[in-house]
């Protein structure tokens, strides 16, 4: 089967980034969300993206018309009926994935194979709400899309290895780097990110050090770009106290309880960069 037209649930931060990689590289895009206004925001999101890498010589205007062109609108899950791959990249809420996924294997062909874009969730729990678990996956992207070259294709206990070779293809054929995991809580990146970050905030609220100066330590001494308490600002406190949970609750394992200061941040609704405060103050 040769995919060359692909529905993305979710017109957000990530969907709006994955329709544009993949329109990017030739490939037909249906756009969807909920409401029309919000399949509108995505879409301006790509176009304003695409005039600036025209702007900075990135591209010339006839590709980036050509890549808009590819577009098609929707908030009907009924347009899938043509495509050959769906990525959802809808809000991180089980029962809102689980739903999108009963449906949409209702509406698309027998073949299409459906992706989940989840940072958490099981792939073999969505998977099980579908007509067809073997053709199930995780394709976890990261934040900007357009920027980050990783993509996380994720087997479920029942995805077959069609699938996961065509998915892992098609990841390289959009100029992304894929790496093969099997379904397990965190995946890899974030298995590994978040409980470092947990544990530089357990410095800090253990009082070991200050959080500047634990920032400073990882960026001298580890080579790190950011400081660990700065990148969890960055990624949302909320975000990461809810994949330490994950891990914590996946596991069964003390290792991964999330540090009580973190919980008592995002109790206090100071979630990081996006609320104007979280460890440090940005407003
Ligand atoms: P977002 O809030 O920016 O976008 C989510 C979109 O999904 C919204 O436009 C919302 O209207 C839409 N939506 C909600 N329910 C829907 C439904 N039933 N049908 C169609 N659309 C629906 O969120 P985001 O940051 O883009 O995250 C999307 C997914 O990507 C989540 O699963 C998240 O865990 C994952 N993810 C996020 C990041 C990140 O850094 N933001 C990184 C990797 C993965």
């Amino acid at each position: 089967m040769k995919i060359s037209k692909v529905m993305v649930i979710g017109s957000g931060t990530m969907g709006s980034g994955i329709a544009q990689v993949l329109a990017e590289n030739g490939y037909d895009v249906i756009l969807n969300d909920i409401k029309e206004e919000f399949v509108a925001r995505g879409q301006l999101s790509i176009i304003k993206r695409l005039e600036k890498d025209v702007t900075k010589g990135r591209k010339t205007e006839k590709e980036k018309d050509e890549i808009i062109s590819r577009f098609q609108l929707s908030t009907d899950y009924s347009d899938a009926e043509d495509v050959q791959l769906v990525i959802e990249a809808a809000t991180e809420n089980k029962a809102i994935k689980l739903d999108i996924f009963k449906k949409v294997a209702e509406l698309a062909p027998d073949e299409t194979i459906l992706a989940s874009n989840t940072s958490s969730l099981s792939i073999t729990e969505i998977a099980n709400a579908t007509n067809r678990p073997e053709k199930v996956i995780g394709m976890h992207f990261f934040n900007p899309v357009p920027v980050m070259n990783l993509v996380e294709v994720t087997r479920a206990l029942t995805t077959d290895d069609h699938t996961a070779e065509t998915i892992l293809k098609l990841s390289e054929e959009i100029g992304k780097t894929a790496i093969d995991v099997t379904d397990s809580p965190g995946f890899v990146v974030n298995r590994v990110l978040i409980p470092m970050i947990n544990e530089a905030i357990f410095t800090v609220y253990e009082g070991i050090a200050s959080m500047e100066e634990v920032d400073e330590s990882m960026k001298l001494g580890a080579n790190h770009p950011m400081g660990p308490i700065a990148l969890a600002d960055y990624i949302g406190l909320d975000v990461c106290l809810a994949i330490m949970t994950v891990l914590y609750e996946g596991f069964n394992d003390s290792k991964y309880r999330p540090c009580p200061l973190l919980k008592k941040y995002v109790e206090a609704g100071r979630l990081g960069r996006k609320t104007g405060s979280g460890f440090y103050n940005y407003s």
